[in-house]
């Protein structure tokens, strides 16, 4: 009889392929191992067997397998089926979810790989631009294939810039198939054991009599072992003893020294404050009305104000949790959240946290894999960003999503397009675990979820410690800048603010949601403004660099110091970002310490830490910075919060923008005066009488959501529909407008709903490719299966016209 093992290829294939395999290894092979798989001409890929059977495929004739990797499942059942919902619902292939659901450590391909070199740190000069493409790359996902490579230079010849990266030890490259995980093994030193019995001190002291170093080294190891009362590492002795490696040597040729190795956790934490807090009385009461939402419903919201101690309350939850022996996953928008959090977690934890993100290496991500799946007291709660959410859980008991409203959870690119919030509930269903979402702005979705029963709802409505919520001052720009109050992008009354605050002692955050010095350049002569010419957007300007940048695919050249349509010199900045306010505040407060976060300043593994360490080590008077400010960062002494331009967050060209700038503003409002005294928050705009800015001024979210639900329901939106984008591109302007208008015929003829487009988005192209977009909008009562099926027929046929094969067609569900 044959036998056959169905396998997930890490590729954009929509189904399983189907493998012939021996009956020793029918009875040895689970679902969740890895199997490597011959596939396409030559190529070896690391599959995962989800399935085994004896039904031979009828297409095509099975292959046998290469090897089996995996002793154990690596993925279990419930990944699996949460797999193929994401991939459903989603309508992403199965392998794409497979593919960014793993560590790449796990993913074996025999073909070229880039890596990144561990030892290499970034000195942002060193890098060509193209180089730090690649480079940046790699901080993401620790492995390129060099044909993604290829897409992110965006032309075929890479081999020079690969060649350089090299050249300067950035990267190496790796051809065949083999485990990428290794244990990190520690040296370790030790008398020999002859030398332990009885007092034999003066026995290796006499030996030595005449090597003086030597002699020296062994009495630094009876100190250091003194002291430590455990293990000494060859490191403590080089380092900490200052003993040279030539002296341990020779102690070791003498047999007096002995070397073992043992391995170790790359991640350890270490508890330092257990005794900990207690629950305010406002607290425990939330407390305890979240334990009783859990009773009857598996998610509950907590609607806290900013710095109420939402995040006190889910230490005491996730503690009953863990004292029942679950699992739990707390997940953050943003990594930049997590160097907080963490300390404050570990400070009650311990060991038992383990942290999960993208910017950790290859074989930390294996080995938090590991000891999830094995259920290890190690990682035992779970923080991360959200592809956390692909971790092996085996018991999950509780799941805490904070700052729930933040866009940062739902990926973008590349598929599997999902939204952590709502695949992590569902996730959640096959444990039967709790969740709970935590925010001072909830999502409207979430709110209104909880509006009609669906979730539970609890609400904390003060600060803690009886802290007073920020005062709030509009500041009118029009009224300034008339009457001529304005120092470049400050009012006299910010500036007044600031130096107050600053002659108190205490910090000041200022926020301007646009990075680079300006936006773009134009020559007030003609009226040219310098734009990318691959993408369809103008060049930031970048004073400090003398640089016009593109932020869509990289591009830049030296800023002009003459127009390059009339040539004159007459060349000025419109609007302003970060680098520029940030500038200005130099020349008004030249003797204060000024600090800038964005993009742009916080590269690299540690690029956050350092600025918001300095920030809170008070190392920083100013700290000058994008949205990245708004996500939930503690600081104590931090007493006013500026705004400089409410306006561009109000007027974005998407449904959401209003529900978005409410909740910008009022979190990074929270940043001020979390401790002792009133916070203040300055907001300078030209429409300070617009709806949303006096709800963020009164603090009323309610308001903020009747307001935005009414206007979802008119003009057909979530929560009341369900939205589909599929975006089209190609280099080929009249192809790719040709064939979405093809799609969009057949879309809008088959579907009873309501099919917008083909419409040109306000970016209509980015590196060289044509971009238009058709959204589906499918109502609430109406099957989204059966809605996705008829889209995805649509596009097969879309895929089986000739003229459109290479139009490239992604779909994209709950896109905003
Ligand atoms: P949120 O997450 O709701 O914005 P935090 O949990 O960050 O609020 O709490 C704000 C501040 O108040 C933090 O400095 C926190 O340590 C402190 N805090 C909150 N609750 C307590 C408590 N019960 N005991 C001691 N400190 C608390
Ligand atoms: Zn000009
Ligand atoms: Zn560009």
């Amino acid at each position: 009889m044959p036998f056959f093992v169905e396998v997930i290829l890490p590729l954009a294939l929509p189904k399983p392929f189907t493998y012939s395999i021996t009956e020793a290894e029918y009875n040895y092979i689970k679902p969740g191992m890895r199997i490597a798989v011959p596939f396409g001409k030559s190529k070896v890929y690391t599959g995962i067997a989800i399935n085994l059977h004896t039904t031979p495929p009828q297409l095509y004739e099975a292959k046998e397998i290469d090897q089996i990797l995996d002793e154990e499942p690596i993925v279990t059942q419930q990944q699996l089926k949460h797999w193929e919902w994401i991939a459903s619902y989603y309508m992403c292939n199965i392998g794409d979810v497979y593919r960014s659901a793993m560590p790449s450590a796990y993913l074996l391909e025999s073909e070229t790989i880039i890596v990144k070199k561990e030892e290499y740190t970034e000195q942002n000069s060193e890098l060509t631009d193209e180089e730090y493409l690649i480079y940046e790359a790699l901080q993401n996902q620790s492995a390129l294939k060099i044909q993604e490579a290829v897409s992110i230079l965006n032309k075929k010849n890479i081999l020079p810039v690969i060649n350089k990266l090299l050249a300067k030890n950035a990267i190496s490259l790796r051809e065949e198939v083999k485990e990428k995980y290794k244990p990190k093994r520690i040296k370790y030193i030790k008398l020999r054991d002859e030398f332990l019995q009885g007092d034999k001190l003066n026995e290796i002291l006499e030996i030595l009599s005449r090597a003086q170093k030597q002699r020296e080294a062994v009495l630094q190891y009876f100190q250091l072992y003194a002291v430590e009362k455990k293990p000494i590492t060859a490191k403590q002795l080089t380092e900490t003893a200052g003993v040279s490696s030539t002296v341990l040597k020779s102690l070791t040729d003498k047999e007096i020294f002995e070397e073992y190795y043992l391995e170790e956790d790359r991640v350890t934490f270490h508890a330092t404050d257990n005794s900990g807090f207690s629950l305010s009385e406002k607290q425990q009461k939330a407390f305890e009305a979240v334990k009783a939402s859990f009773t009857e419903k598996q998610v509950t919201l907590l609607h806290g104000v900013t710095s109420s101690g939402k995040t006190e309350l889910y230490i005491k939850l996730i503690e009953e949790y863990i004292n029942q022996d679950k699992q739990v996953l707390y997940l953050l928008p943003e990594i930049a959240l997590t160097t907080q959090l963490v300390a404050r977690l570990t400070a009650y934890f311990g060991n038992q946290v383990a942290v999960f993100h993208s910017k950790y290496t290859n074989n930390e991500r294996v080995e938090t894999w590991q000891q999830v799946i094995q259920e290890s007291e190690k990682a035992k709660i779970i923080i991360g960003a959200r592809s956390s959410l692909f971790l092996p859980f085996k018991n999950l008991g509780l799941i805490v999503i904070d700052e729930e409203h933040e866009q940062t959870f739902k990926q973008q690119d590349p598929a599997p397009r999902y939204h952590a919030r709502d695949a992590t509930i569902v996730l959640a269903g096959y444990f039967n675990a709790k969740v709970l979402l935590g925010s001072a702005t909830p999502a409207i979705e979430s709110y209104y979820n909880a509006a009609n029963k669906k979730y539970g709802y609890v609400q904390m409505k003060e600060r803690y410690g009886n802290v007073v919520p920020p005062e709030i001052v509009l500041v009118d720009l029009k009224d300034k800048y008339k009457r001529k109050r304005m120092k470049g992008h400050f009012s006299d009354q910010l500036i007044e603010a600031i130096t107050e605050t600053l002659s108190e002692g205490k910090q000041v955050i200022l926020f301007q949601n646009r990075r680079g010095f300006s936006p773009w350049v134009e020559c007030l002569t003609c009226g040219h403004v310098p734009q990318c010419p691959q993408c369809d957007v103008s060049l930031t300007f970048y004073k400090y660099k003398k640089q016009l940048r593109c932020h869509y695919c990289g591009y830049n050249i030296a800023s002009p110091t003459q127009c390059h349509q009339c040539h004159s010199t007459d060349i000025s900045t419109k609007g302003f970002g970060t680098e520029q306010i940030e500038m200005e505040l130099k020349e008004i407060f030249p003797e204060k310490n000024i600090s800038r976060m964005d993009q742009d300043t916080t590269r690299g593994k540690y690029g956050y830490e350092r600025i918001i360490d300095a920030f809170k080590n008070r190392e920083v008077d100013i700290l000058v910075g994008t949205q990245m400010l708004a996500k939930g960062l503690h600081f104590d002494n931090v007493n006013l919060v500026g705004i400089l331009n409410a306006d561009n967050m109000l007027y974005q060209p998407d449904f959401r923008a209003f529900e978005r700038a409410y909740q910008m503003m009022v979190q990074v409002a929270g940043r001020a005066g979390r401790k002792d005294i009133q916070g203040k928050v300055y907001i300078q705009t030209y429409n300070p009488l617009h709806n949303v800015i006096q709800q963020v001024t009164d603090n009323n979210y309610e308001g903020m959501y009747k307001e935005q639900l009414h206007e979802r329901i008119n003009f057909k939106y979530p929560p009341f529909y369900k939205l589909i984008r599929l975006t089209l591109k190609h280099r080929d302007y009249e192809k790719l407008k040709d064939g979405a208008m093809w799609l969009y015929s057949v879309l809008s003829q088959n579907l009873k709903m309501p099919v917008l487009g083909p419409e040109e988005p306000a970016i209509s192209r980015i590196r060289n490719e044509y971009i238009r977009t058709i959204i589906i909008k499918v109502p609430q009562d109406t099957s989204l299966g059966y809605s996705k099926g008829v889209i995805q027929k649509a596009m097969s046929s879309f895929d089986s016209i000739p003229a459109y094969k290479s139009v490239k067609v992604v779909a994209n569900v709950d896109p905003y």
